[in-house]
């Protein structure tokens, strides 16, 4: 007897992580993809312009992401992560320049919370419980409600920390969503908090070498596939149509739907999807910097939330871009370059060369009422399962929740065998 295909849709890092998690289970899959590469909105690539390889978007991990981990060991690709190789956070004050640098201890208990020249500047050891709050969150809390806006530690922490990792307005961010987060860095202690940069890129080290190992394990990738329409028979797919070549699905065979949320809401508008989307400014100015620290900062009052230094490029991320509407993108590139020259003792009159992109819909807004949209990867029909950072995976729109999500979708792949 053939052996049945797992055919995935969608070469982001949901649809990759499946089809690892397939694939070394000794499954026969078959990837589809619209683009003529795989990464979805984690990918690099090479900006004429500017003349040298950039990332899409900063993505920022931390060792605690152990969906993260555990795909680079599958991939052999933990060599290609960077970083500072210890709990380190370094800021900046934009209103007064000024600096300083969270230094995590190691051990579950937090002392670095006791020690002055480790915790946030400016705040004190109480002002950490607030962590517990967010601990103790239940499903419709927001984030806001739970914050004293008046604590130190709310400008300097947990504003560009909710902003950062939910890409949401505190104000309506779930907490619960945040919580997610929290469990798997801070509340696991210093060692779950080292963050993990890309050496070379994002392709580097989250997209080749999963192609590397989908091909040893004979998996076809098929780029310039897009898919618009699907053929049912009831509850099964018989059918996937790209761009009217027609591909016919065996009655033992799976199919996985690793597609971005508005795609799956025009497809299949029977499934539950999250409706709003929030965007991100990604900006990127060819300075001879050297990096002299962790390889990234994060920046408190300002445009700029965390620049990145590497390989001749600072890179920086502005998050809930939406608050930004309408600032000219020649005004924008002004105004953070000055942030980032203030940063890196440079001239603030002298713009370098630079690139600003916008990610329209970059994440979903990680409030309750959106968390509530979220699938999960069974979905009841008899060969179709979900995955995507939009489905129910606990996490916000993330590296890890995208990974996640695909092994998800694979576990309930190979429950049907
Ligand atoms: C600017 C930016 C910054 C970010 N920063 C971080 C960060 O610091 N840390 C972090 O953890 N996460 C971050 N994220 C989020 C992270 O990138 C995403 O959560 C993750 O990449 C989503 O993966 P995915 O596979 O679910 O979706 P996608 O990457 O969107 O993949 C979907 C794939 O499906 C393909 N496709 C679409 N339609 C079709 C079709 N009809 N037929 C076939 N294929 C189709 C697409 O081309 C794409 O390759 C950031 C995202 C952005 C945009």
């Amino acid at each position: 007897m053939s052996q049945r295909r797992v055919h995935v849709i969608g070469a982001g890092l949901a649809g990759l992580s499946a089809a690892l998690q397939l694939s070394l289970s000794g499954e026969k899959v078959i990837v589809y993809e619209a683009a003529p590469f795989a990464g979805g909105r984690c990918r690099s690539f090479l900006d004429r312009e500017l003349g040298c390889r950039i990332d899409n978007g900063n993505h920022l991990t931390l060792s605690g992401n152990a969906a993260v981990q555990d795909y680079l060991y599958l991939t052999n690709a933990i060599e290609t992560m960077g970083g500072p190789g210890a709990p380190v956070f370094p800021f900046v004050d934009v209103a007064n320049n000024e600096r300083w640098t969270v230094r995590m201890n190691e051990g579950l208990l937090p002392w670095w919370i006791f020690d002055k020249k480790r915790r946030v500047a400016g705040t004190k050891p109480r002002d950490y419980l607030s962590m517990a709050r967010i601990l103790a969150a239940r499903e419709g809390d927001t984030a806001g409600a739970l914050l004293d806006k008046n604590n130190p530690l709310y400008r300097r922490f947990w504003e560009p920390f909710i902003i950062g990792a939910l890409n949401t307005e505190p104000d309506i961010a779930s907490a619960a969503l945040l919580k997610g987060i929290l469990v798997q860095s801070f509340a696991a202690g210093g060692k779950a908090c080292v963050p993990l940069i890309p050496k070379v890129g994002l392709t580097e080290t989250f997209i080749t070498p999963c192609l590397n190992v989908l091909r040893q394990h004979d998996v076809e990738m098929k780029y310039y596939h897009r898919l618009r329409a699907m053929l049912w028979e009831g509850d099964t797919v018989r059918e996937l149509d790209f761009n009217g070549n027609a591909v016919e699905i065996d009655a033992k065979d799976w199919v996985v739907l690793a597609l971005p949320a508005w795609f799956m809401r025009e497809m299949l508008p029977q499934v539950p999807t999250p409706t709003d989307f929030r965007a991100i400014i990604n900006a990127h100015y060819r300075v001879e910097a050297p990096d002299d620290g962790a390889g990234f900062t994060g920046m408190i009052g300002g445009y700029a939330e965390w620049v990145f230094l590497r390989g001749g490029v600072a890179s920086v991320t502005i998050s809930c871009a939406e608050r930004h509407k309408g600032i000219p993108v020649r005004e924008m590139a002004d105004l953070v370059w000055r942030e980032v020259a203030a940063l890196l003792h440079m001239d603030p009159a002298r713009v370098p060369p630079h690139r600003i992109f916008l990610e329209k819909y970059a994440t979903f807004a990680a409030t309750p009422a959106q968390n509530r949209l979220r699938p999960a990867s069974f979905t009841g029909w008899n060969n179709v399962a979900l995955a995507g950072e939009w489905t129910a995976t606990g996490l916000p729109s993330t590296i890890e929740g995208a990974i996640r999500s695909g092994i998800k979708a694979a576990q309930v792949v190979m429950r049907w065998k």
